[in-house]
């Protein structure tokens, strides 16, 4: 591990890239060390925001602009959302991709690029290790009903439970990263049992995770015209004792710190632990044993001189005031009241929704694909040049997106079908254009 370099946001975390063609033979080496990848946005990092050239100029209003729905999105918003991948990333999700798709064990909702690279990037790459891990993922999301949190379950305790136990996202890092803030020292734990149970509380956890990657992320990189996908979090622990954490408490920061670590992996920039007096670096010593070396590296543990060191990370207008910032969030009864930040941009939200919109169709159209291929190559041969043209339509349309790549190569494979049955139906007309011809010409000769 190299000690951070001086200048930009970007590069503070540091560190070597893994060495890929070691990872997957490190069994070899015996005892296999954990590479501390740079931050993850750096894998996909617009071409326009490297090496101090000019910005891009896009403005929300022209992102709005494109023509979104006559060719799905468009480039510069597939750009931002998607960001550029890394061709050496690239081909190792797709490797990725492949081995579980042969297995049949990557379901279309979940083949996404970014969700793959992060199960990889956490395990150095090491696709077995990955695999399992990914696996492991499908099952829990599955078990805890994931999908259906955002319709099943309303943390309608949530007020009650911020005043007890204040935490929240508030803004965004000078990356454009959300910015996320707990002041665990002030945790009424008694009162907090009250008013809530450690199950609904880690339900609202999860539903938050996936607030972060459905919408924060995306928000968060339409604003900042590049593509993010980590949080910047800081851990208030004035205050901080034993008392804070008792049996149940310590309960939950872990199935949390498991939850985060097995299933949101990545997702974490960089931890500010600010406020720690002597009481707290005993216990962080205990805490730090629980957690992963990639993740202790992100963590900087701060004493009470710590505005400097977050405000180089963090704009002082998107820090609250009681963390030495500028901001109130007076009209919402406090900053961790608010949840600001530009997931609350209604235009951000419209376009986020409509893309997502977008994804869903594409995968319908996948599965769609998929039940009626047989159906469709049969129809096609009894028809003519017009369900070829649809079809054709159809492939134009699906082209458009990402997550469309399995529906595609089905589309391909069935446009490359259609052409051979099209050349086989002009055979068969020659054909039997030649055999009336013969017939015509046997029918005159008989006439003579
Ligand atoms: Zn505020």
């Amino acid at each position: 591990m190299s000690t951070p370099t001086a200048k930009g946001e970007d590069r503070d975390i540091v560190i070597t890239r893994s060495d890929r063609k070691n990872a997957s033979s490190s069994g070899v080496k015996g005892l296999r060390t954990k590479s501390i990848h740079p931050p993850i946005e750096m894998h996909w990092d617009l071409p326009t925001t490297q090496k101090g050239k000019k910005k891009a100029s896009l403005s929300i209003k022209s992102l709005l602009s494109y023509p979104l729905m006559k060719f799905g999105r468009s480039k510069s918003l597939e750009m931002v959302l998607e960001g550029t991948h890394d061709p050496n990333d690239e081909q190792i999700v797709e490797a990725f991709r492949e081995m579980l798709s042969r297995e049949g064990l990557l379901p279309p909702k979940h083949n996404d690029y970014h969700t793959l690279l992060r199960f990889l990037r956490m395990n150095d790459f090491d696709m077995t290790i990955s695999k399992d891990m990914f696996l492991n993922y499908l099952k829990w999301r599955k078990e805890f009903r994931v999908d259906m949190i955002h319709k099943e379950f309303k943390f309608t305790e949530y007020t009650e439970v911020k005043k007890c136990y204040p935490h929240g996202y508030h803004g965004v890092d000078k990356c454009g990263r959300p910015v996320y803030i707990e002041r665990i020292g002030m945790i009424d734990i008694n009162k907090l049992w009250q008013i809530t149970t450690q199950e609904r509380l880690i339900k609202h956890h999860v539903s938050e995770q996936e607030k972060t990657l459905r919408v924060r992320y995306p928000a968060c990189s339409l604003a900042a015209k590049r593509h993010i996908a980590s949080t910047t979090s800081i851990l208030d622990v004035n205050g901080v004792g034993m008392s804070n954490f008792s049996k149940p408490a310590r309960y939950i920061f872990m199935e949390i710190q498991k939850i985060d670590s097995s299933y949101y992996p990545e997702t974490l920039n960089k931890l500010f632990i600010i406020n720690a007096g002597s009481g707290f670096k005993m216990l962080w010593k205990a805490v730090k044993a629980f957690l992963s070396e990639r993740t202790v590296a992100k963590i900087q543990v701060l004493g009470s001189n710590y505005l400097s060191v977050l405000l180089e990370a963090i704009d002082p207008s998107n820090l609250p005031t009681f963390l030495g910032g500028n901001c109130t969030c007076s009209e919402y009864g406090g900053c961790l009241m608010s949840d600001q930040g530009p997931w609350k941009n209604s235009e951000l939200l419209e376009m986020i929704q409509t893309t997502e919109e977008m994804d869903g169709a594409c995968e319908h159209n996948n599965v769609v694909s998929e039940g009626s291929l047989m159906s469709k190559t049969v129809e096609m041969q009894n028809k003519d040049d017009l369900s070829m043209s649809l079809a054709l339509e159809e492939t134009t349309r699906a082209r458009t997106s990402l997550s469309c790549r399995l529906a595609l190569q089905k589309i391909d494979w069935l446009e490359a079908s259609l052409g051979d049955i099209k050349n086989k139906i002009k055979t068969l007309e020659d054909a039997l254009q030649d055999t009336k011809m013969a017939l015509k010409e046997l029918a005159q000769h008989i006439e003579q």
